[in-house]
């Protein structure tokens, strides 16, 4: 379809007031908003500063001052966090606002599918995108609706239109697997049951999803290259690998044709060999990881999205074959991510929040990666500047830096003396608004 320009369609008489108005517009510019902050992370540098002040004008961000040399333009409005320490808006790259914990008690994750309407989900998925903001989330890649469609899509839609509060929001859609290969599991095999992920058999059916969800709005494609897992005879955790390379190859292939990268959950073993062998952009979970399959995503420049938190919830009990699968989940996740902090891999914060409830805070992975011997500046770059990049948005998002959006949170105290202050955001500016302000 040819575009007609928008101009040619006024009529003329309209003219001379349209074009007052735009003038009108260029003669105001949008107000000053001054930051003061009393400890500055800028998201990339190495050092926090003391005393800054930020200079937004609009929704981007256009200087970074030192509070001494500073001149506050007059008419400005002052938010006053020289007590605090002020930090990029933060991002989780790897959510599920669609989820809600999947507690075994309340149905777990099938109920989601087989009880609840539509409505009733993309309405708790409002709550959860607005738990992220409060949080300081102020950008999320959200890893599949789980059987609601193109909701993602909708909810970002609601929230930059403005109808809904909510994060900047990257979307995968329904993501992808292949039959045996995604849930619903487990139920009579005469009865065919819907599945949380579009089912492939094949590169050309896999390349035909991959064009449908693209063409329906997807930022990245999510691939599901593992599904079941368990203890292996030797004590090691072995998954089920699901899409072959071939498969795989068709979806990289079409997704970067588009310029998307896509996102391949895999637990270890043949199905994340065949994600790196495949060209996936980033490994989601990597619960085991072997060293050479970590000099593999050293070589090839691939992200590792781990996710340390959700795997110390919902254990079975310990003597029975899914709790000791559990356990050697989590075991061998921290062994691995210390393996790849080790090797130079580049690595994303991610929490699986849906898999955790939204009730839950965000923050709680910080203190998992610190503690595995990341150190809180590169951890809290984790989820700032080095997520930025994943996500192509270097110096866009992640960073405190003129021509960034202005999304920017602060917290009470110092981050890298205590990693868990990141849990206690008080303020939060998403695209130069002022959406949390504790104390006002
Ligand atoms: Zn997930």
């Amino acid at each position: 379809m040819k575009l007609v320009p928008g101009l040619l369609l006024v009529p003329a008489v309209l003219l001379p007031f349209a074009l007052a108005q735009e003038k009108d517009k260029a003669s105001t510019p949008p107000a000053y908003t001054v930051i003061r902050a009393g400890a500055l992370i800028d998201g990339k540098s190495e050092t926090p500063r003391r005393d800054q002040v930020i200079f937004i004008r609009g929704n981007r961000i256009d200087g970074v001052r030192d509070a001494a040399k500073a001149q506050i333009p007059a008419g400005a409005k002052v938010i006053d966090l020289s007590q605090a320490t002020v930090l990029p808006g933060m991002i989780d790259s790897h959510t599920h606002i669609f989820l809600q914990g999947e507690d075994p008690r309340q149905g777990g994750y099938d109920i989601n599918i087989l009880k609840y309407p539509l409505a009733l989900r993309a309405a708790r998925a409002t709550v959860s995108a607005r738990r992220a903001l409060e949080q300081g989330f102020t950008t999320i890649r959200d890893l599949e609706t789980e059987g609601a469609g193109y909701g993602d899509v909708g909810i970002k839609e609601a929230i930059e239109g403005g109808y809904i509060p909510g994060p900047r929001m990257f979307v995968v859609t329904r993501a992808i697997s292949t039959t045996a290969g995604y849930s619903l599991d487990g139920y009579a095999p005469e009865l065919d049951m819907p599945k949380g992920a579009q089912i492939v058999d094949g590169p050309v059916e896999a390349r035909k999803a991959a064009r449908e969800q693209l063409g329906h709005g997807a930022d990245w494609i999510k691939v599901y290259m593992t599904h079941r897992s368990w203890v292996g005879k030797h004590g090691e955790l072995v998954s089920q690998p699901t899409l072959t390379v071939e498969e795989l190859r068709a979806i990289v292939d079409e997704a970067h044709g588009w310029q998307k990268k896509v996102a391949c959950h895999a637990y270890s073993g043949i199905g994340l060999q065949r994600a790196l062998d495949g060209g996936c952009d980033s490994i989601e979970h990597g619960l085991e990881i072997s060293d050479a399959q970590i000099a593999q995503m050293v070589k090839q420049g691939t992200w590792y999205c781990p996710t340390i938190s959700v795997y110390y919830t919902d254990w079975a009990a310990a003597d029975t074959a899914d709790g000791q699968r559990d356990r050697l989940r989590a075991s061998a996740h921290e062994e691995s991510f210390r393996k790849a902090m080790k090797a130079g891999v580049k690595i994303v914060f991610g929490t699986d929040m849906g898999g955790i409830p939204w009730t839950e805070p965000i923050a709680q992975e910080f203190p998992r990666m610190t503690a595995l011997g990341m150190t809180p500046m590169e951890a809290i770059r984790s989820a700032t500047s080095r997520a930025a990049e994943m996500l192509d948005m270097e110096g866009q998002i992640g960073v405190l830096a003129p021509g960034a959006f202005a999304d920017i949170v602060a917290v009470p105290g110092d981050p890298l003396a205590d990693i868990k202050q990141l849990g206690n955001v008080e303020f939060v500016m998403k695209d130069g608004k002022v959406f949390r302000e504790e104390g006002k």
